[in-house]
């Protein structure tokens, strides 16, 4: 039963999109819409979470894959380097006690520092020039 089930839904799926990050993505604005509106009850932003919804479905539906992995390109450009700073925060955090990243003026690159504080001279290991670095903390 469960089986038969299953081999109709992966029937229903062949040839068809599926699944990709703008699809979870689309997934959490529409949850975290649905949460502001516990408190603000408004029926606009019921309407647009249910229409976010809606959309994935019809996109994870579509058999225009093409067209589709075009648009997760797309969002994955604009997201990719959301989630690479934010994840370079966090570490930033987590790595306080230990060490300081600075970029390098020359070529650009990050570089990561043990702690010294005050005025330092930094030999940069990619270029090989040297910059100044304050660290207060
Ligand atoms: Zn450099």
């Amino acid at each position: 039963m469960l089986q038969s089930l299953k081999n109709r839904l992966v029937r229903l799926m062949v040839g068809r999109y599926g699944i990709d990050q703008l699809y979870y993505a689309g997934l959490f604005l529409a949850l975290g819409i649905m949460l502001v509106n516990i408190s603000v009850q408004s029926s606009i932003l019921m309407g647009i979470s249910y229409a976010v919804l809606v959309v994935n479905i019809v996109r994870s539906f579509s058999r225009n894959i093409v067209k589709r992995r075009k648009e997760n390109d797309a969002f994955l450009k604009f997201w990719n380097p959301i989630r690479k700073e934010t994840k370079f925060f966090f570490r930033r955090v987590r790595e306080f006690r230990t060490a300081r990243y600075k970029t390098c003026p020359h070529c650009k690159k990050r570089l990561k520092l043990p702690v010294k504080r005050g005025k330092n001279t930094v030999n940069c290991p990619n270029c090989h020039e040297s910059f100044e670095a304050r660290t207060f903390l």
